[in-house]
């Protein structure tokens, strides 16, 4: 059994604190994803379990063993980074073998653990060849190799396709995923890519200044995000959020004027706990949430300014009265004129309300 456990683990560089005291339970076998904004703190943190970065104070556990103050070599990890950093003169062979053969492994197995390795990332035409005569994304496969060859109990990953072009990255995380569900290890992987998370992550870590905004499975971060953060940052393009003002409250629906300048209403039914009348929120809607004029309820009439047409999605950039960026997003449109008035309504139950401090409203 090797999951990881991250207790309070807390990291700073002299007195700037980078990782807050993070609590993690990523379980055996899982694949985890550190997503967030450059400078967030995701690269720190995954270090801090590779024991490349000592921890300020915490604890962290792989397995049953708390390392903490294991050595890098001595955790049971192997990490991919984003530059492959491989050794130009050796073939990928010597490449994938290196590590094994600095540690004397008998030569069989070297050769049985290559052997299986290439198998799995379909390197076996090039075991032969130097990296300067691999592409991106083989040379990327090399590293992953080199890790698989060592048989940790848990994958590291740092940001590993950030160097490819868009084609390959797509390619290439198809085949980390289908690699995932071969060997079954597990895996933690850093992105600032929501897409990469999305598609990859059974659990996503969402950091945002060296705090956990939200851990979950993609679709609930997706269908159901704490905050506003969390909701920004999961989903393309991004969730719209438009500024609103309570303007009733009747037992548990709470009556919003969207855009202040009182043109439209919308009243959301809320769980817990209710705002007061006059209190600053703001509404959440996803582009591919709204509906069409016809469609009755809540209803906004904006001005297209930017029409993009991908063929199966157009996606209409538009403006509010007061001067609000909405995007929206229509299926089968293909007629959408840039400068045209466009009327959208907002189904209630696609609404999501947040606090101005940005806290999700349930
Ligand atoms: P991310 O991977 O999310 O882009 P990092 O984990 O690389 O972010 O960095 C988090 C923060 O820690 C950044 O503000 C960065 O400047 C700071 N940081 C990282 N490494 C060091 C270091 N060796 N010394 C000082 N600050 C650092």
């Amino acid at each position: 059994m090797t999951g990881i456990t991250l207790n309070q683990v807390k990291k700073s560089y002299g007195n700037v604190d980078v990782i807050h005291g993070v609590d993690l339970q990523i379980e055996d076998g899982e694949f985890a994803v550190f997503v967030g904004p450059s400078g967030c703190g995701k690269s720190t943190l995954l270090r801090t379990i590779a024991g490349l970065e000592d921890v300020t104070s915490g604890e962290i556990h792989i397995g049953q063993r708390d390392v903490t103050h294991v050595e890098p070599a001595e955790r049971g990890v192997a990490m991919v980074f984003q530059s492959y950093a491989l050794y130009p003169h050796m073939t990928v062979e010597q490449n994938m073998s290196f590590g094994l053969r600095m540690s004397k492994a008998p030569a069989e197995d070297i050769q049985k653990r290559v052997d299986e390795a290439s198998k799995i990332l379909q390197l076996g035409p090039y075991l032969d060849r130097r990296p300067k005569a691999l592409s991106g994304g083989q040379r990327q496969r090399v590293a992953i190799g080199r890790a698989i060859v060592r048989n940790p109990d848990v994958f590291l990953f740092d940001e590993p396709l950030s160097n490819l072009d868009a084609e390959l990255r797509v390619q290439m995380r198809i085949e980390i995923a289908r690699l995932h569900q071969e060997i079954g290890a597990t895996m933690v992987y850093v992105t600032h890519d929501q897409v990469e998370a999305m598609t990859l992550a059974d659990k996503i870590v969402v950091l945002h200044g060296g705090y956990i905004e939200q851990v979950g499975h993609p679709l609930h971060l997706y269908d159901d995000p704490d905050n506003q953060f969390v909701a920004g940052f999961i989903g393309s393009p991004k969730m719209n959020f438009i500024d609103g003002k309570v303007s009733a409250v009747n037992d548990s629906t709470v009556s919003v004027v969207l855009l202040e300048n009182e043109s439209s209403t919308i009243s959301i039914p809320l769980k817990e706990q209710l705002p007061t009348v006059g209190e600053k929120v703001i509404l959440g809607i996803r582009p591919e949430h709204f509906e069409s004029a016809e469609a009755g309820g809540t209803q906004l009439t904006l001005k297209s300014d930017v029409t993009e047409h991908l063929g199966d999605v157009t996606y209409v950039y538009a403006n509010a009265p007061n001067g609000e960026r909405i995007i929206i997003e229509r299926r089968a449109e293909r007629t959408a004129q840039n400068g045209a008035e466009i009327t959208v309504t907002i189904p209630v139950e696609r609404a999501y309300l947040f606090d101005a401090d940005g806290k999700r409203m349930r």
